[in-house]
């Protein structure tokens, strides 16, 4: 029996803007990804059989073929099927730390953690390139799941430019237990609102319309200029999520009063983050939210921006 464990970093966008629909059924996107210190655990160990298994100790997430990491191990089988014939297969066991339908990247960041995994027991000798491919096929944010850090994800996500490492911030992330937004559903909804406003220029226009409007935070993150990039952060889709949810709304408001270096949600929520320069200040302003709003439901977390995409577990 071989086993590896993997430290599977999530993610949260400090820039989210919809250029427009695909001819794909996916949105055209300009996004600023960053990954933060708050991980899953994923081991994977093989089994002895042709039977991929996963388990998960975390009641929203399946422990059948619908989880996402089983969908990695599945394709890799496929992809590599004489390695599956003499190395088998695995059981995926995942220790959820990250929140679950949080706008975080947690099943991309485990089925990222399996490809990464899988290429290492089976002896694949994969490049990072390679393994991304293989993880645009799972879905969008998979491929940055893979390196981590902070980069430029354009197309539908998964085309990837790396950006200067930043300096370590700190991350207050808030989020209501029982909450939870479907990312069709915030897409959808934002396509239903904003068509009108979708760009439909031939693509050396869109492209320059991307730079322009993205221009800012891309030179703010050249100059690591902590307090611009928090000024800048952008998400499109908080358009559609905090009207639904007066809840992250409220979230969102109570993080700026408290004058962080910027406040915005990840991806299509709900959790929303607050930026501070030290573990102090976010330590503080955590205290202070939670304290605050006093409820039971509502989770905070102290986290970190971290350099690291998919890693081996220490
Ligand atoms: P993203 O930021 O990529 O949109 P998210 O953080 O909003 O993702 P996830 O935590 O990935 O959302 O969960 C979305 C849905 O996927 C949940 O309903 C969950 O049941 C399902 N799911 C399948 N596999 C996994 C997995 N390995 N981890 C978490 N959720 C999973």
């Amino acid at each position: 029996m071989r086993s590896y464990s993997l430290i599977a970093p999530a993610k949260i966008n400090l820039y989210l803007e919809i250029l427009g629909d695909r001819p794909d059924g996916y949105h055209e996107l300009v996004m600023v990804m960053q990954s933060v210190d708050l991980a899953d655990q994923i081991d994977l160990r093989s089994n002895g059989t042709e039977t991929m298994r996963v388990q998960c100790d975390h009641p929203l997430v399946p422990n059948d073929t619908s989880n996402l990491a089983y969908r990695a191990a599945h394709l890799m089988s496929q992809q590599f099927p004489k390695a599956f014939a003499q190395f088998g297969a695995v059981d995926i066991t995942i220790h959820k730390h990250i929140p679950v339908g949080a706008g975080l990247a947690g099943g991309s960041t485990n089925a990222a953690a399996v490809l990464v995994g899988l290429d290492l027991l089976w002896e694949l000798g994969l490049t990072q390139p390679e393994i991304q491919e293989l993880g645009a096929l799972l879905g969008s944010d998979v491929p940055f799941c893979v390196t981590g850090g902070t980069a430029l994800a354009t197309g539908r996500g998964e085309q990837l430019d790396a950006l200067l490492d930043l300096d370590k911030l700190y991350v207050v992330l808030a989020k209501y237990r029982s909450l939870s937004v479907s990312t069709p559903w915030a897409y959808q909804t934002y396509r239903q609102q904003f068509e009108s406003s979708y760009l439909r220029e031939p693509t050396v226009q869109v492209n320059r319309r991307r730079e322009v409007r993205s221009g800012a935070m891309l030179t703010a993150i050249a100059h690591r200029d902590s307090a611009q990039i928090g000024q800048l952060l952008h998400n499109d889709l908080e358009k559609v999520v905090l009207s639904h949810y007066p809840k992250v709304a409220d979230l969102q408001k109570r993080f700026r009063d408290r004058q962080p270096l910027g406040t915005m949600m990840s991806g299509s929520g709900p959790t929303v983050f607050a930026l501070t320069h030290t573990q102090a200040e976010a330590q503080q302003l955590s205290d202070q939210m939670s304290s605050a709003i006093a409820d039971p439901d509502l989770e905070l977390w102290v986290s970190q921006f971290s350099h690291c995409g998919i890693h081996v577990a220490q």
